[in-house]
């Protein structure tokens, strides 16, 4: 069958295709979930979207993606977001394929990306550790080569999916006595190999999406290398300013502000005018960090790189999603407090305001937490003096 060249359709015409797609394909009942799905809730939605040759909107065309430049991977993702179009566990296909595809070599390629692409390989990303995090470099995990394998020591933390995946993506230290982020390299490793424990972490909303996932004299084949070894660090550091951009669009803001309306239509007006002149300072906040998003967007759509100034982005949109998600309980009064959909008033509809708010922690601390990018900010634009 003939494969459809989805960059020569203009924008518009693939945006409209994309559209149709979502709103007639996408359960109903997963649209705009309140956390992050698990891989048996998703699984059939991502069978769909393999059918139809969409799992992997950034992967070349043959290995089986969609092989849409950034702009139209920007589109996909903007309609995606705009539907409420639930994330799948996608490490493996977000992260881990671009990297394997760029550094991997080919039987690496060969071996994990069409398990990958059909959805019989579901990846988490091993890179925190207790006191390795925003200073990443610092981690400890050892990889000792011996033979024809690593054998790996220490224990990851924060690691989202550790109990849906098949594998993790890895970053372990195979070097010590050099500069800490020379001696680092990036491994694959099955996670039912023996010496793995994984135990779940509860989150405040009540979910366990990450888990510590401990590592006890655990072999992983040494072919199972990505890239370079102690070349790990400038792998991983490669895809930071797309995840930026991505977790600095708009849409999280817009369902904020969204949500805080629905909360003030149903306190009605004499409470929702004492809060307008707070309301109307967010409203263009909105409307300012949607220019911004579109300044970056426009970079990447001309296949510039994205510079340190991302950060702004990133900072700006986390933030400002936190600033509504806590207007939202402030003018929900009592029901703010309360979990799940609650209904203000009788005869009114129900709404849920404290999962936005537990859903707005978590954006200003991955990705790099909003102190780093401040300091980067700092450091890389502003040119002043570290301490
Ligand atoms: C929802 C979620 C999912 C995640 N999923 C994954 C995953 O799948 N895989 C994975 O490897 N990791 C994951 N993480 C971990 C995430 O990358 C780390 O939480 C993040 O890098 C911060 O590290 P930390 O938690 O160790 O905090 P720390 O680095 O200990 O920081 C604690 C606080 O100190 C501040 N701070 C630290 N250093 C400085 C400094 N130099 N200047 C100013 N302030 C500073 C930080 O901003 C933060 O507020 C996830 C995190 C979250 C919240």
């Amino acid at each position: 069958m003939q494969k459809t060249d989805w960059n020569s359709l203009s924008d518009e015409a693939f945006r409209a295709e994309v559209r149709t797609f979502f709103e007639t394909e996408f359960p109903e009942y997963l649209r705009f979930p309140a956390h992050h799905l698990r891989w048996a809730e998703v699984k059939d939605w991502y069978g769909t979207l393999f059918r139809k040759g969409w799992a992997a909107p950034a992967w070349p065309v043959e290995w089986g993606g969609m092989g849409l430049t950034p702009a139209k991977q920007l589109i996909f993702m903007e309609e995606q977001e705009r539907h409420g179009v639930a994330r799948t566990p996608d490490m493996g296909i977000v992260m881990l394929g671009p990297l394997l595809i760029q550094y991997g070599s080919m039987p690496l390629r060969q071996l994990f990306l069409p398990p990958t692409l059909r959805g019989d390989f579901i990846w988490c990303q091993g890179y925190s550790e207790p006191g390795a995090g925003s200073d990443l470099a610092a981690l400890r995990t050892e990889a000792i080569l011996e033979g024809d394998h690593y054998r790996i020591n220490g224990s990851k933390i924060w690691t989202s999916y550790a109990t849906d995946a098949t594998h993790m993506f890895m970053l372990a230290r195979t070097e010590k006595g050099v500069k800490k982020q020379d001696g680092i390299s990036f491994l694959l490793v099955d996670m039912k190999s023996p010496g793995i424990t994984v135990r779940p972490i509860r989150n405040i909303g009540g979910s366990t999406t990450f888990a510590e996932v401990f590592f006890d004299d655990v072999r992983t084949p040494a072919d199972w290398l990505v890239g370079e070894r102690n070349q790990g660090w400038s792998i991983a550091k490669s895809l930071l300013g797309f995840e930026r951009l991505s977790i600095g669009s708009p849409r999280l803001a817009q369902a904020g502000l969204k949500r805080l309306d629905d909360v003030l239509a149903e306190r009605g007006g004499a409470i929702s005018a004492q809060y307008a002149d707070r309301v109307a300072r967010l409203r263009l906040d909105v409307a300012d960090l949607a220019s911004l998003y579109e300044k970056f967007a426009a970079a990447v759509r001309r296949g510039e790189r994205l510079g340190a100034d991302v950060s702004v982005l990133k900072v700006f949109a986390t933030d400002l999603f936190q600033r509504l998600s806590e207007l939202s309980i402030e003018v929900a009064g009592s029901a703010g407090g309360i979990t799940g959909r609650t209904q203000f008033r009788e005869e009114g509809s129900r709404v849920d305001v404290l999962s936005l708010f537990y859903n707005a922690r978590p954006p200003t601390i991955y990705g790099g937490s909003n102190e780093i990018q401040r300091n980067i900010i700092a450091k890389s634009l502003l040119n002043l003096p570290m301490g």
